[in-house]
């Protein structure tokens, strides 16, 4: 499958790897919109909020389960957003699953 984080996962394309675990996988945006961002995928191919179901809602539930300790590690003890972009109208640009963990500093009140 051609899918850019699904060959993160393999190694195929590096990352600046943050965490990891058999379930999931942080780094580091490529393209930081935010003094910390941090991208947290499942390790599986599930293309968005969207593809999220019974069977797979395990990875979600991981991912939540990790995101406080990753936020922990990067500093931010202000608080963060947690953001997922699903499809068109979201400009949704990568089709696997993924949470931006964003802080390092005061964030807009306007999300959209
Ligand atoms: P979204 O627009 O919600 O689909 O977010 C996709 C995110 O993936 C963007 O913030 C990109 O900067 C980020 N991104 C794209 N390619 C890479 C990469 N190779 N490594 C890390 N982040 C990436
Ligand atoms: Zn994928």
């Amino acid at each position: 499958m051609d899918c850019l984080f699904c060959k993160i996962i393999s190694g195929d394309i590096p990352s600046s790897k943050v965490y990891e675990d058999d379930m999931c996988l942080a780094f580091k945006d490529i393209n930081p919109q935010t003094p910390v961002h941090i991208l947290v995928i499942p390790k599986a191919h599930i293309a968005s909020a969207d593809g999220v179901n019974a069977e797979n809602s395990k990875y979600v539930a991981r991912i939540f389960e990790v995101i406080p300790q990753i936020a922990a590690e990067q500093g931010l003890v202000g608080g963060y957003r947690i953001i997922s972009n699903c499809g068109e109208d979201a400009c949704q640009s990568v089709k696997h699953l993924h949470f931006h963990i964003m802080g390092g500093r005061k964030l807009p009140e306007n999300m959209g």
